[in-house]
């Protein structure tokens, strides 16, 4: 098992969950995990010039760089991401598999879940997914002697991949709030990246390379994934100050658009009717949640993908302060994705059901049906909105 205690591993050694072990003692590790509390962001425009903006800050740039130096040591390198891999964790793939081969270092995609069709156009090469299970997954995860875990940290979320990574040889990349568990003995969780994709975006910078037209490509697409286009809270002017840099190695906004978001599969509207129908509010608990079914989403054909954005309908209704979206996902379990729309913390009302995320966007995946978990969920709810 790869699972990893916070500060001792699996044969007792020690986790460095930061990178800075030491080398460098007077840098206090909590700055290495989470960084500095920002200034105010109306101020920096005025006092930064873009440049200052894009410059790495010390407290991600000291661990990343000892991720660096152990993925330049490496010749194969698995790249994985959290289960339903989405934007920023294919992306973030995409981009740094890109960059990888640019530098002469085999790179491989391996995921618990299959590797989404919408991301597909971010790839530099189609084989670059290995899925796990098929002869070329198993031997990609044989010969590996790296693995990263990109855009999660914690074993549950890499599903049946835990198993799998070695936590010696494994390095974590990612911007979410630390868990109790971390997968790997080099972990860089920066909750003050507003994507993953913008963590590999530094971590080419910090290597001194351009950054590869495919790896501007995946860190763009990551970067619109979580931002929501640039229009949630992690929405700063440094990303903003990224993605222009990104447009600058010739990515065309509009093209990744109409790929993300306009064009959908017809089963992806389909799903939206079902799921619309299904709408609830209470108004004086300030939560709204829908649900899908099993059956549903069997009989329409859908992906996990086709559930991304959902969530936002029920989110966008005035006065909700918690959104929910429970799915049953076919297996015994309910998915429940979590949006928060000020004072709500959902990642703290994902976790007391096993799950987490972001202060305003979480997940929990539950065991049961949606009859056996929504009233639990909904009365925690009730009380968190
Ligand atoms: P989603 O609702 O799937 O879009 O996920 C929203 C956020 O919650 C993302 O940051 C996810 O990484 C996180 N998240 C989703 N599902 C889970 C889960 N089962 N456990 C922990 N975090 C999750
Ligand atoms: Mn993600
Ligand atoms: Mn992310």
């Amino acid at each position: 098992m790869a699972r990893v205690k916070r500060t001792l591993g699996p044969r007792g050694q020690r986790v460095r969950r930061d990178g800075c072990g030491g080398a460098r003692g007077g840098v206090p590790s909590t700055r290495c995990i989470g960084g500095d509390p920002a200034p105010p962001y109306a101020l920096r425009p005025l006092l930064m010039p873009s440049h200052d903006l894009l410059a790495v800050p010390e407290s991600r740039a000291f661990p990343l760089r000892r991720v660096l130096q152990r993925l330049l040591a490496a010749r194969r390198v698995v790249l994985v991401t959290h289960v339903g891999a989405d934007g920023d964790g294919s992306g973030s793939q995409a981009a740094l598999a890109a960059w990888l081969e640019s530098r002469g270092i085999e790179a491989a995609i391996v995921n618990p879940t299959p590797f989404p069709d919408l991301f597909r156009f971010c790839l530099h090469r189609q084989d670059v997914v290995a899925e796990m299970g098929t002869p070329e997954g198993e031997a990609a995860l044989a010969d590996a002697d790296l693995f990263v875990v990109l855009d999660t940290s914690e074993p549950p979320r890499v599903g049946a991949m835990a198993e799998r990574l070695p936590p010696e040889r494994t390095l974590v990349v990612d911007h979410h709030p630390a868990g109790t568990e971390v997968v790997g003995d080099t972990a860089v969780q920066d909750p003050s990246a507003g994507a993953t994709g913008e963590m590999v975006y530094d971590l080419i910078t910090l290597a001194g390379d351009a950054v590869p037209h495919a790896s501007a490509l995946g860190a763009y697409v990551a970067i619109v994934s979580d931002t929501g286009s640039f229009r949630y809270s992690n929405t700063t002017p440094r990303i903003h100050a990224v993605a222009a840099e990104l447009l600058g190695r010739g990515i065309d906004p509009e093209v990744v658009y109409r790929r993300m978001f306009a064009t959908a599969p017809l089963r992806r509207l389909e799903l939206l009717r079902e799921a619309l129908a299904t709408l609830r509010t209470d108004p004086e608990a300030r939560i709204a949640w829908m649900t899908v079914r099993a059956d549903t989403a069997t009989r329409l054909g859908a992906t996990g993908e086709d559930f991304d954005g959902l969530i936002e309908h029920v989110r966008s209704i005035e006065g909700t302060e918690v959104a929910m979206l429970f799915r049953e996902t076919g297996e015994g379990d309910t998915k429940v994705s979590f949006r928060s729309n000020g004072a709500a913390d959902v990642n703290r009302l994902a976790r007391r059901f096993g799950g987490g995320g972001h202060v305003k966007a979480a997940g929990a995946l539950i065991p049961g049906g949606i009859d056996e978990v929504a009233p639990p969920v909904l009365a925690a709810a009730r009380n968190a909105g």
